[in-house]
């Protein structure tokens, strides 16, 4: 995950201080869906930029409050019990650019994966490898073709089937606060939730990508303008069962967790498709990653194989 957010600001800071005087920097950290959210900007007035920030954090706590899985009354999880629910514009909404992650991955971003993935969570508990057949099983639940969008209402085809956004929501919940910064007239800004960051602004930020296996180092420096990052890797968020590493992000056509990819980072436009984007492509691993990515307008990616390896796409230099 890209965390060496030292690096990010020490950075900026210098660049700023020899070209933008009368700009002043403001920033603010919050905890929400589950990781550290750290909102930048830098404006004429501190007072301002104060309560922009504030606005931007309200918007990602709503967004945490609709998308959650953890809260028993979010609109996910009233749709999880009931299998078929009326959902707001912004939950279908997401559900169908969900649904377009999984088409264009065939499958490896799929947020039905919620059933295998709490089959995991259990095994965890009780520290006991779950059998072949309760992998099967669980997995039936999983296929995004099973669910249906038909004007406001969503329905699951399959009784026990359980959606979860943690491969996007992030993501969103990044725009969406940018979108909120930018409309109470904030022109420089960044907001990074755990890793998937998005900048806007005339001005470049860079962004050190941490070594998943070597924290203090980095793999590169990347030069970004108006553009978002994410990456999803195997290094913080993951746990041990008979001696295999089992991580957070899981290959729905195995039911096991993902086992190609050390980690995946995109670089595009909004940080809701670099959040869908690295989990779909740390899924698919480097080979078939950097496929996808190749046919996706203006994204870029760098994947770094279990052996190691880094691959990235043609022109994912132009952000180094
Ligand atoms: P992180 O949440 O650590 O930033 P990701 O963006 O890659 O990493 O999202 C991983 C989360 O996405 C998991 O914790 C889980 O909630 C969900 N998830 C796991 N496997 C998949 C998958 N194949 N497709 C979509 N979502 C997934
Ligand atoms: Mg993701």
């Amino acid at each position: 995950m890209i965390q060496n957010g030292f690096l990010v600001f020490v950075i900026l800071t210098f660049l700023f201080s020899g070209c933008q005087k009368n700009l002043t920097e403001y920033s603010d950290i919050r905890i929400f869906m589950g990781t550290t959210v750290i909102i930048k900007v830098y404006s004429k007035d501190n007072n301002t930029a104060g309560k922009s920030v504030a606005s931007a954090f309200d918007e990602i706590k709503r967004i945490e409050d609709i998308f959650s899985i953890y809260r028993n009354n979010s609109e996910i999880s009233i749709l999880n019990k009931k299998g078929s629910a009326e959902v707001s514009d912004e939950v279908r909404e997401l559900i169908g650019r969900s649904k377009y992650f999984s088409e264009i991955s065939e499958g490896a971003f799929d947020i039905t994966v919620l059933p295998v993935i709490e089959l995991w969570r259990n095994a965890k508990k009780k520290e006991k490898m779950p059998t072949q057949a309760e992998i099967e099983n669980a997995n039936k639940f999983t296929d995004y073709r099973n669910i249906i969008i038909n004007e406001g209402k969503v329905s699951f085809l399959k009784k026990g089937m359980k959606a979860d956004f943690g491969g996007i929501a992030k993501g969103y919940a990044v725009d969406r606060a940018v979108n909120i910064l930018k409309k109470s007239g904030i022109k420089i800004g960044m907001v990074n939730a755990g890793g998937n960051i998005r900048c806007f602004g005339g001005k470049i930020w860079f962004i050190a990508l941490q070594n998943p296996r070597e924290k203090k180092d980095f793999v590169t420096i990347l030069k970004l303008k108006n553009k978002s990052v994410a990456t999803s890797g195997d290094y913080e968020r993951f746990f041990s069962l008979d001696k295999k590493k089992i991580s957070h992000i899981i290959n729905p056509i195995t039911g096991f967790s993902a086992e190609d990819s050390i980690s995946s980072t995109i670089v595009t436009d909004t940080a809701t498709d670099a959040d869908a984007l690295s989990t779909a492509t740390f899924v698919l691993g480097a080979e078939k990653g950097i496929k996808l990515i190749e046919k996706y307008k203006n994204a870029e990616c760098l994947i770094i194989d279990k052996e190691r390896k880094i691959y990235k796409s043609p022109r994912f230099s132009e952000y180094e």
